[in-house]
């Protein structure tokens, strides 16, 4: 840690070196920005800080507050434009001072300024799920913890401990030992809190560094600091400090270098991209966060800056060699320990609204929804928007050029890729896939037979299966006559079918010998038709109730007709995820095992992998990892399948206790990811068209995907989740998908003996 003297005598250029380097340690080359809605509730003050234009007198404002009406059309407007936080800012304590302000809140049924926030985070929250991010200003315990169970965070900034500022004269709230006071509460109450100091108001820089201190400071002892703002003054006409220097750019470095030194690692620093001409020196400076940026509103605070727009802000970032990413008004580290940070009115709109890693989701677009996934691939290179300047995604990949296996972290890095990193993860999973496959793109002609939706087991995410806790009961309960499952695979392979897909629940009627029959009742069908069935769950559940050892009774589905297994059932493969998705369910090392004595028995199978609901990436590396491994050993496997998770109808999400499934960047990248993480071990990577529809399809293609699947004549588990791409797909419809890529369209065996070119190709 380096001493104020150090601090204050290193020349800028090394002291910016030395934070850069903190903050690549510390955060990457990750930038990230909250795309917010700015709402201000009122414009009325108690204090008068000499350079403030958003504080009004009640003269020349329409009315002392916004009206609920008023806040609501923002915040909704704010909503369409996919931003996720409300930021509430307005004038300290007005009713102290105004009697128009009293009367107003009089007149309105609420007591205070505080009273009437506290009803409109609540509002906004409850009508339009924007996450609110209070910025009340002093604030007393009481206060804070009735605005904590409103808002997803709140903020103060502290500006200067620098007593008798001509700057905050007139300011009784900006007393230092009041903003103190506040921090410190907020923490004490564990509210995700943002601060920060104003460079150029008069405080030099020993009286920053002690600013700086206190707040790391207070963060010390609870953890509550996720953000600390470097703003830089500037005059405004109108205002007592209209005539004052701005703060020069190299005196805004230097507090933000200094910020970036005294500050805990974990500790965001950001800096206002409105208030500055130039962003690259922001960033040299440290910074990793741009704040909040409205594509609705104006910076009210600011008015006559405006915000860049999000392009101009992408560009300027990814030139100077970092990504962009939205991210909720709280980091991700508190989004990931809700419990501690997050009252439990706020914990599932935070949820909802974050990705894998705890950032914002970044579109709209899930998977099984009807809207077209955002285009990260297939459309122009942007120029400018190559990355330079290496970042942990770039050295992941350099690796891979050199022929070195990816491993857990470096698989964890890899899912972090942000914009172009994302476009050079999938060129790469593109080469890979074109070196073990070719173009041609494969499909099997199969047919879904799932013959019970009765189920014994309590996946929460499964919206498919009729038990005693179902949430959803779309659709009867039923189990199929053997008759029945006869008649389907005639009339499958009459209709071209090579393979028929056998899975279900596991009905409290089954014993072992159940799925022996349905072998039986395929059989009785077509002695040739490929029979592609039975979950690691049914088998050993199979076995289980046979009595058996799974060895010998997979060897008699075998010799009953069964040739290869589903890898559903695998979920995630890391048993800190399963407890919570899936808790009565066999274990990682039950499905493994399951699967090494399918291979020992001349069977063989794919992994699934469903992703999105409640997990992070390092449980999908766990799974890569294993699964790998696996492979290693039997050379089972046939084919990896990513399944984004379908939420709609799941009982997980309407307990509000999953995410709204993967992005379409998390999908994109599980596949190429995967071609990645399995190159030289597995060759086939698997699209669900069922979950991402045609459009998801075709990008995932451009990332490492070889494969469409199955036509799948009644789908119908995805479906159950509320999947609305369709319960079957033409082959012309796979001929849609692919030929714009100039790619062949093949239709395959199970095992992957091609067909030849396709009849559209
Ligand atoms: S996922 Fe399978 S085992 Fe779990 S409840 Fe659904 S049908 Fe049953």
């Amino acid at each position: 840690m380096l001493s104020d003297a150090d601090l204050l005598d290193t020349p800028l250029e090394d002291l910016t070196a030395l934070a850069r380097a903190v903050r690549d340690g510390a955060h990457g080359r990750r930038v990230t920005f909250s795309p917010k809605v700015f709402i201000p509730l009122t414009m009325l003050c108690r204090d008068r800080c000499g350079y403030c234009t958003f504080a009004k007198a009640p003269a020349r404002l329409g009315s002392p507050y916004l009206t609920p009406e008023e806040v609501l059309a923002v915040a909704r407007a704010g909503r369409e434009a996919g931003c996720h936080e409300a930021l509430f800012t307005l004038g300290e304590r007005p009713e102290l001072r105004y009697p128009v302000a009293r009367d107003w809140l009089a007149a309105h049924g609420h007591a205070s300024t505080v009273d009437y926030l506290v009803e409109m985070c609540r509002l906004v929250l409850e009508e339009t799920g924007l996450l609110p991010h209070a910025n009340a200003g002093a604030l007393f315990p009481d206060e804070l913890a009735r605005l904590r169970a409103v808002s997803a965070s709140q903020g103060t900034m502290i500006e200067s401990l620098a007593e008798g500022l001509a700057a905050h004269r007139g300011a009784p709230d900006k007393d230092p030992a009041r903003r103190l006071a506040t921090l410190e509460a907020a923490g004490e109450l564990a509210i995700p809190f943002t601060t920060g100091i104003l460079v150029g108001i008069g405080d030099d820089r020993p009286g920053q560094l002690a600013a700086l201190r206190a707040i790391a400071a207070s963060h010390t002892r609870h953890g509550h600091v996720q953000e600390v703002i470097v703003q830089n003054f500037l005059p405004k006409p109108g205002t007592a400090m209209a005539r004052a220097e701005p703060c020069p750019p190299e005196d805004l470095q230097w507090a933000i270098a200094a910020a970036r030194l005294v500050l805990p690692r974990e500790v965001h620093v950001q800096a206002p991209p409105n208030l500055s001409d130039d962003l690259v020196p922001l960033l040299d400076a440290g910074i990793d966060d741009w704040g909040g940026v409205s594509p609705v509103t104006a910076d009210h605070v600011n008015p006559e800056r405006a915000w860049p727009a999000l392009d101009v802000l992408r560009e300027a970032t990814e030139a100077a060699g970092h990504t962009l990413a939205p991210r909720l008004t709280v980091y991700p580290s508190f989004v990931l320990d809700p419990e501690r940070w997050l009252d439990p009115a706020l914990r599932f709109g935070v949820l909802d609204a974050s990705d894998a890693e705890g950032l914002a989701r970044d579109a709209t677009w899930c998977s099984g929804g009807g809207e077209p996934p955002p285009l990260l691939l297939g459309g122009p290179a942007v120029p400018g928007h190559v990355p330079h300047g290496g970042g942990a995604v770039a050295e992941v990949l350099a690796g891979v050029g050199l022929g070195q296996e990816v491993g857990a972290a470096e698989i964890v890095t890899l899912f972090s890729a942000r914009g172009p990193e994302v476009r050079l993860v999938a060129e790469v999973a593109d080469d890979l896939r074109r070196q073990a496959v070719g173009d041609a793109v494969t499909f099997v002609r199969n047919r879904n037979i799932n013959y019970t939706n009765v189920c014994t087991f309590k996946c929460r995410f499964c919206a498919f299966s009729k038990g005693p806790l179902s949430l959803n009961l779309r659709g009867a309960p039923y189990l199929l006559e053997l008759d029945e499952i006869t008649r389907r695979v005639a009339e499958a392979e009459a209709e071209g079918a090579t393979e028929v897909c056998l899975q279900g629940g596991i009905h409290p009627s089954f014993d072992g010998d159940y799925y022996l029959h349905v072998l039986e009742a395929v059989r009785e069908a077509s002695t040739a038709i490929h029979i592609h069935g039975f979950t690691a769950l049914e088998v050993t559940e199979g076995a289980r109730r046979s009595e058996v050892p799974l060895a010998e009774y997979l060897t008699r589905l075998k010799e009953a007709g069964l040739k290869t297994l589903p890898g559903t059932a695998a979920e995630i493969l890391d048993d800190d995820v399963r407890a919570i998705l899936c808790p009565d369910k066999i274990s990682t090392d039950e499905w493994l095992e399951a699967h090494r004595t399918a291979h020992s028995v001349g069977l063989r199978s794919n992994i699934t992998i469903m992703f999105g609901s409640v997990e992070q990436p390092h449980s999908w590396a766990r799974h890569m990892v294993v699964t790998r491994a696996l492979q290693r050993e039997t050379g089972g496997f046939t084919e990896f399948v990513p399944l984004p998770f379908v939420h709609m109808a799941t009982p997980l999400y309407l307990q509000r206790k999953a995410r709204r499934g993967p992005t379409f960047r998390e999908t994109l990248l599980m596949h190429a990811v995967a071609r990645i993480a399995y190159a030289g071990d597995i060759d086939n990577i698997q699209a669900s068209w069922v979950k991402m529809g045609a459009e998801g399809a075709r990008q995932v293609l451009q990332a490492g995907v070889n494969d469409l699947g199955g036509t799948l004549m009644d789908e119908n588990i995805s479906r159950a989740a509320g999947a609305q791409h369709g319960q079957r797909m033409g082959v012309e419809e796979l001929e849609a998908i692919v030929a714009p890529l100039g790619r062949p369209l093949v239709q395959r065996s199970t095992l992957y003996a091609l067909a030849g070119a396709s009849p559209g190709a």
